[in-house]
């Protein structure tokens, strides 16, 4: 008789492997709060089809998300616009680092994907357009409570402060693309809402309970809500998996097997369709600026668990 893994017990396992591991990558430093992280932390949530949590490590402890705010900024700004957000932005590996300045010189102002930086902050601006930046991060933020179903999701001010004090390559991104028309407001504005975006703060609990619509085509079964047709969830799931990870999109295609989304505060997002949402953190990154041991842990589990968009 074939017994089937008992998820809660795998990820228990998991986070005790992690919670050992001495090789834990290098935690972000060019926003300063984020250096302050403790590389020692580990976290693992995933939740099922049934709706089951599984939790191991620092799974409750909420993190800088970072990037991994730009799936939530791009479902919004789709829903906002449609199809017409293209214009903006391609969708397209980048195959270079996610603050590449070079690729938008060659490429007319016009980022790759939307989860470069260059693409995001260009997301940003339309979600801005005809608003206040205080009513767009309004937006944003409460779209956060609505996918996570949990209204006690906040925005770090000392991490978006830090951020607004030193995105100097942030700010050459956006005014480049200013500069090419692609950027309808005001550079100040719509990086101060890009800034405090990427530093809401949330466990992982709370992300892969985020991330539930996307594994089960558009809506999140644990409150029922439609967020998105279900085509829009595969296409965003597809934009994860070839651009999730920047240069580092295809190692995660190989060894991991699903769309996810990463951040420089060390967490990942992944996607397993029709079975789970899972998020895991781990604050120290490896040179493509991806979270080491959150990587490990998820190919640990995929395997473990028969999880692949590729096949069993
Ligand atoms: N806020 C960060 C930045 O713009 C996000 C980068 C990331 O998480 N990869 O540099």
């Amino acid at each position: 008789m074939i017994h089937a893994p008992d998820l809660q017990q795998i990820v228990t396992e998991i986070a005790d492997e992690m919670r050992r591991r001495s090789d834990r990558g290098e935690v972000a430093t060019y926003i300063p709060e984020l250096a302050r992280a403790d590389p020692a932390k580990f976290g693992i949530a995933v939740i099922d089809a049934q709706g089951r949590v599984a939790m191991g490590g620092d799974a409750e402890e909420p993190f800088s998300i970072q990037s991994i705010s730009k799936v939530f900024t791009l479902t919004l700004a789709l829903g906002r616009v449609g199809d017409r957000l293209w214009r903006k932005v391609g969708r397209e590996p980048s195959g270079s680092a996610f603050n590449s300045i070079v690729q938008l010189e060659y490429e007319m102002g016009v980022p790759r994907n939307p989860f470069i930086n260059a693409g995001a902050i260009a997301v940003t601006d339309t979600i801005l357009s005809g608003h206040k930046p205080r009513e767009a991060l309004g937006d944003i933020l409460r779209f956060m409570h609505f996918v996570a179903d949990d209204t006690a999701i906040v925005i770090d001010e000392t991490v978006a402060a830090s951020e607004s004090r030193t995105g100097f390559r942030n700010a050459a991104l956006a005014n480049y693309m200013k500069a090419f028309g692609v950027l309808d407001n005001p550079v100040d504005y719509t990086l101060g809402v890009y800034f405090h975006h990427c530093a809401i703060a949330m466990s992982c609990r709370q992300l892969a309970m985020a991330g539930r619509f996307l594994a089960h085509q558009g809506k999140n079964p644990s409150t029922g809500f439609t967020v998105v047709p279900a085509e829009r969830a595969r296409r965003i799931n597809a934009i994860m998996l070839m651009c999730g990870h920047y240069d580092g999109s295809g190692e995660f295609a190989y060894r991991v097997g699903l769309p996810g989304k990463s951040g420089v505060g060390g967490g990942i997002l992944a996607i397993a369709p029709d079975k789970a949402s899972i998020a895991v953190w781990s604050p120290g990154l490896d040179d493509t600026g991806n979270s080491h041991l959150g990587r490990i842990a998820l190919e640990a589990l995929t395997q473990r668990m028969g999880w692949s968009v590729f096949g069993a």
